[in-house]
Formats: structure tokens, C-alpha cells, sequence
């Protein structure tokens, strides 16, 4: 195998946005970068594909429009607590868009090969040992040494082990059932049933009714696509926040929520993945090695790890680019660097608003929040969690 400079492990959103920025930003290091990926596009990835406004900005600074994916778009977004709360609606434009992860990252991966970037599919890193003059890294096909790596394998990948094998893995846990928009046996007895799904076409809900039970997450409810055929995709989100106390089981809320609309979770399968969230106390880099997207951390608050891919790309191309005129792999300023982005400052925001909200599962406390503060909550959320892609 011939040697790359620059060898990202991990073909997702944060390896080829770190991939795209850099040749976007540094064309002459179009060559040296190699993508080692362990599956085949248009691969699965277990997520609920809801892209918010921050994902499209930055795919737009790179110069590509989000719409050429299949997408279902939601005017508004709920933010509920036991079906009545917040209504979040953007005049004029989408609230929320909804992909499929095989269509997006598939997508994205044409976009970086058309601008020049090597992908190579099939190769699963199984070990990386970086030392002063560069990285070794085992693959399924093979062993080599690069200059530079960046660890964009995901929640679960190797990158981060490898070289953090002891730090503590703060992760969430999380279900998702896909399912048509009408059940596929209907109870009429359900008292949100109806025909064209209980009225909630067209919006993306989050209901936190889980948190007093020491769920410390939600249910959602999105409107998708699979084959341009209307679907629903329901799922439940932990961050384990509360993991020292009693909980039923993670299935237990999502089937009493989709029983509300005369879906049987039962009837359909049902799929788990973890997503490791963003601490400030979470190691970013050692010397030679960077991590991005969800080995990094993704946001705690939601679990939203997209557009967060994306924004680490951003900032790690910046943080190599510099590395190279300088000539210094010590990378030790990385996680400042993170920090003090406008991605950074939204995740330590969410990270210390999910410490709060969670912590706080009394019921009271939760309907105080959703449904009497509501103006407060979406002023916050609008000035200090979203928003954050135009300022990266
Ligand atoms: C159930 C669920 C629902 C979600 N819903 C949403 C949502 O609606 N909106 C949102 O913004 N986020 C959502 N997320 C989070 C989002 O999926 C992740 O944050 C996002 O995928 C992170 O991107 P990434 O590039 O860091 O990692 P990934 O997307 O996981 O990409 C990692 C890539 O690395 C490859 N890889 C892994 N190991 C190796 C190896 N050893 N060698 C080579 N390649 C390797 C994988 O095949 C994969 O292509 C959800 C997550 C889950 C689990």
C-alpha cells in the first residue's frame, strides 16, 4: 500500500467533512489524503437522520446542497412533555430535514471523491500506534504509517482506545424502530389513533415524559423516507445520566408512546446503537493524532451528532493545516482550539443544560420547563444551542 500523509479512519460525516475542508482550504493536499473505510456505500448507520439548519450551513461553505439527498422536511419541531409543550417553527424554511445515513453519507462520499479524495472502502483499521515521526496503522489489509491520523471511526471505533484506552466513555444509549405511517394492526381504541397518524404529519416531536422515570433522554417521532415511500421513525434516547437509579427498560416508554398512535412495538424491529457524548473533560488528541465527530464527543442534550460531525471536520482541517506550516504534530492545542469554536461553546452549553435538565426529573420541574417557559426555553435554545454553524 502506498504511504498517505493524512489518513482518516472513518468514511462518516466527520471524516469527509475533515477530509472535504482540507482540500477546500489546502488543494495541493488533495493527494496526501487517504479515507480508510470498513464498509461499502451506500452502507447503513443506524440514525434518525434529522439534519438542523447548522449541518446546512456548513455543507453549503463547502459548496453542496443538501437537497440533492432524498429528504422528507418537517415545518415544525415539538418539544414536549407528555404531548403538550414548545413549538418550534422557522418562518419561511424547514425546521428540521430529514435523511436516510446510507443516502446522506453515500452522497457525501461522491461529493469528496469528485473533488479528488481517495476513499478506500473495505479496510477496517484494527489498531494505530502513533510514536514521534508518525502513526502505524493495522489494517484488515495490511499495515502503514502515516503522518498525520484522524480518528473519525465513530461511538464505537478503535481511534479513540487506541490511544485513550483507559478514559472514562460517557455514552448514551438509544433504540429505533422504523415503521410506516399507519400501524400495521390498527386499535381504533387508541386514543391518538386515526387514520393519517394522530395529526402529527409533517412535525418532528420529542416528548421528555421518560425523565421522571430516570430516563434521562426522550421519545421521538420523525417523519421519513425509505424508497420515497412515507415512513415514520420512532426511537428513545438515554444518556445515562440517571443510569445510578431504578429505570424500566429503554423499550418500555417507546412502546407506551407508539401505542399511543395504534403502533405495537412488537410488530416491528427494533435496532440499538450507543452515541459517545461531548464532556469538557473528554481527551481530543495526542501527539500525531486527532479525534473528531462522535469519538470526540456528539451533543449530550439530544444526541444530535451530525451537523456536529460536520463542524469538527471544520475545525480539525484548520488544526492540520497549521500543523503542517508549522511543522509541529504535537497537536496539544487541539482541544483549546475545539473549545473555544462556536461548536465548542454549543456543546459545553449543552453539556452543562443536559447536566441541568436531566438531573432535575421531577415532574413539575419538567412541565415548568416545556410548556409554562416555553418562550424562555426557545430564545435560549435559538441563541445558545442552535445556530452555531454561521460562526465556525
Ligand atoms: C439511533 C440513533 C439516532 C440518531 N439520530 C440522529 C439525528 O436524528 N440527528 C443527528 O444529527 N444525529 C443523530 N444521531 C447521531 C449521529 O448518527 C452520529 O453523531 C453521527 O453519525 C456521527 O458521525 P461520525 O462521522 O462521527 O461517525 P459515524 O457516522 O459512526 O461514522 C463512522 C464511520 O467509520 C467507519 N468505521 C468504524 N470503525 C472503523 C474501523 N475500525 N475502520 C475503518 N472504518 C471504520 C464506519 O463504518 C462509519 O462509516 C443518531 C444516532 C443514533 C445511534
Amino acid at each position: 500500500m502506498p504511504q498517505p500523509d493524512i489518513l482518516v479512519i472513518g468514511g462518516g460525516p466527520a471524516g469527509l467533512s475533515t477530509a472535504l475542508h482540507l482540500v477546500q482550504d489546502a488543494p495541493h493536499l488533495t493527494s496526501r489524503i487517504l479515507i480508510l473505510e470498513k464498509a461499502r456505500y451506500p452502507r447503513s448507520k443506524l440514525c434518525a437522520g434529522g439534519l438542523v439548519l447548522d449541518a446546512e450551513v456548513i455543507l453549503q461553505r463547502l459548496g453542496l446542497d443538501v437537497s440533492e439527498v432524498p429528504h422528507v422536511d418537517a415545518d415544525n419541531i415539538h418539544f414536549d412533555f407528555e404531548s403538550k409543550g414548545l413549538n418550534l417553527h422557522i418562518p419561511r424554511r424547514h425546521a428540521l430535514r430529514i435523511i436516510r445515513r446510507d443516502e446522506f453519507d453515500n452522497w457525501l462520499a461522491e461529493k469528496a471523491r469528485e473533488r479528488g479524495i481517495e476513499i478506500r472502502e473495505d479496510v477496517t483499521v484494527r489498531n494505530m500506534i502513533p510514536d514521534g515521526a508518525g502513526v502505524t496503522v493495522e489494517t484488515s489489509q495490511g499495515r502503514m504509517r502515516a503522518n498525520i491520523v484522524i480518528g473519525a471511526d465513530g461511538s464505537n471505533g478503535v481511534a479513540r482506545r487506541c490511544i485513550f484506552p483507559n478514559a472514562p466513555a460517557h455514552t448514551a444509549r438509544l433504540l429505533e424502530i422504523l415503521t410506516p405511517t399507519r400501524p400495521h394492526r390498527p386499535s381504533d381504541t387508541t386514543p391518538n389513533f386515526s387514520e393519517n397518524g394522530g395529526g402529527r404529519e409533517g412535525g418532528a416531536y420529542f416528548d421528555f415524559f421518560p425523565i421522571p422515570d430516570n430516563i434521562a433522554g426522550y421519545v421521538w417521532d420523525f417523519p421519513t423516507q425509505i424508497n420515497g415511500e412515507a415512513m415514520r421513525c420512532w426511537g428513545i434516547y438515554d444518556t445515562n445520566l440517571l443510569a445510578t437509579e431504578n429505570r424500566p427498560q429503554l423499550k418500555d416508554p417507546l412502546a407506551k408512546e407508539m401505542s399511543r398512535f395504534g403502533f405495537n412495538l412488537d410488530d416491528y424491529e427494533i435496532k440499538g446503537h450507543p452515541i459517545r457524548w461531548f464532556s469538557p473533560r473528554n481527551q481530543m488528541s495526542v501527539p500525531r493524532v486527532l479525534l473528531v465527530g462522535d469519538t470526540a464527543g456528539a451533543d449530550p442534550l439530544f444526541g444530535e451528532g451530525i451537523s456536529i460531525a460536520l463542524g469538527y471536520g471544520v475545525i480539525a482541517a484548520r488544526e492540520i493545516e497549521d500543523a503542517l506550516q508549522r511543522n509541529d504534530f504535537s497537536f496539544y492545542k487541539y482541544k483549546l482550539r475545539v473549545l473555544k469554536s462556536a461548536l465548542g461553546q454549543t456543546l459545553i452549553v449543552r453539556w452543562f443544560i443536559a447536566s441541568v435538565i436531566y438531573a432535575l426529573k421531577w415532574r413539575w420541574f419538567q412541565i415548568l420547563l416545556w410548556r409554562v417557559m416555553k418562550p424562555v426555553v426557545a430564545f435560549a435554545g435559538w441563541l445558545f444551542v442552535v445556530n452555531w454553524g454561521k460562526r465556525l
